[in-house]
């Protein structure tokens, strides 16, 4: 819960805040860009809502802030709105979970909603808000973690509906050791491991091992349109361009390097990252940025 008595004196004046706990996660500012902004290392708010659109805006992103650090003036008496706007609908069945945890730094988390079993992408904060909206939308039957960093409130999720995790082995630590499903190798991974039958048609969902910001590191390919990306790959706002995160690669940046080449065969119009700005275009002006992020990250 923010705290006014610890509201930076960077907001302007008004309803909405930013505290001086935050911790420069980039949520608020691209969940509600015309409220939120960067002023100095921490973000405020540089513009009240002037709208119902702006307004629910501000309230998913004071929803989704890891550290409770966005706060209102007023109560606000249309929370429940907003709690129940989340997961918000990115495209079609694809969902944004809102609800950013702390214990993954703030990462992105999705939700799949499909007739075969929903899937989690990484881990939100569990809360009963939340939880209450995934169950009205079938629940989750599978868990997928991109790696080990983003695995936040995975026990809880677990533990509340029964689902299967998954998780490449390289990754395990001892807080995912009971992970139900744990890949090894690095060949791809196709539709099976969601239990579904593959026989006679093209796979809807590909799991590509991407080792280089950890050895464990994988992303998913859904529908060949979708590919969640965890910590491999996002957009740079200030860059204008895919990029992989250099100053916050633990295993290799060569190996990183490495997969990014891999990932030239294949094709998608979304990258959905846990960090960095998510991008959308078509799949001819993916392949072209996909090979600028390559050769930038060869040269880097
Ligand atoms: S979401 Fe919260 S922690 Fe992240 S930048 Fe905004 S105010 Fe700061």
């Amino acid at each position: 819960m923010a705290h006014l008595n610890q509201r930076r004196s960077e907001n302007v004046n008004g309803d909405f805040y930013v505290d001086t706990t935050c911790i420069d996660c980039d949520t608020c500012r691209w969940m509600a860009p015309s409220v939120f902004t960067a002023k100095g290392e921490q973000s405020a708010v540089y513009q009240q809502p002037t709208n119902a659109e702006e307004r629910l805006a501000a309230l998913q992103a004071l929803l989704s802030c890891p550290t409770s650090s966005i706060g209102t003036v007023e109560k606000p008496e249309d929370i429940k709105i907003a709690q129940s706007s989340l997961p918000i609908a990115i495209d079609k069945n694809v969902y944004h979970c809102g609800y950013h945890s702390e214990k993954s730094y703030a990462a992105a988390s999705y939700f799949i909603q499909r007739p075969e079993g929903n899937i989690l992408v990484d881990s939100p904060r569990f809360t009963p808000p939340l939880v209450k909206q995934l169950e009205k939308l079938g629940g989750i039957k599978y868990m997928y973690l991109t790696h080990r960093d983003d695995v936040a409130d995975h026990e809880k999720f677990a533990a509340h509906f029964h689902c299967q995790r998954i998780l490449h082995r390289e990754d395990i630590t001892s807080g995912t050791e009971n992970v139900e499903i744990q890949l090894t190798g690095t060949d791809v991974f196709s539709s099976d491991v969601f239990g579904s039958d593959i026989s006679g048609q093209s796979p809807d969902l590909l799991i590509i091992p991407v080792p280089g910001h950890t050895k464990g590191h994988t992303v998913l390919l859904y529908k060949n349109k979708y590919l969640f990306t965890g910590d491999h790959l996002a957009w740079s706002k200030s860059l204008q361009q895919l990029i992989a995160f250099r100053d916050f690669c633990w295993y290799s940046f060569s190996e990183q390097t490495q997969s990014m080449r891999r990932l030239l065969d294949y094709s998608f119009e979304w990258v959905l990252p846990g960090h960095g700005r998510r991008y959308h275009t078509d799949t001819s002006t993916m392949a072209q940025e996909m090979q600028k992020c390559l050769t930038w990250m060869e040269n880097a």
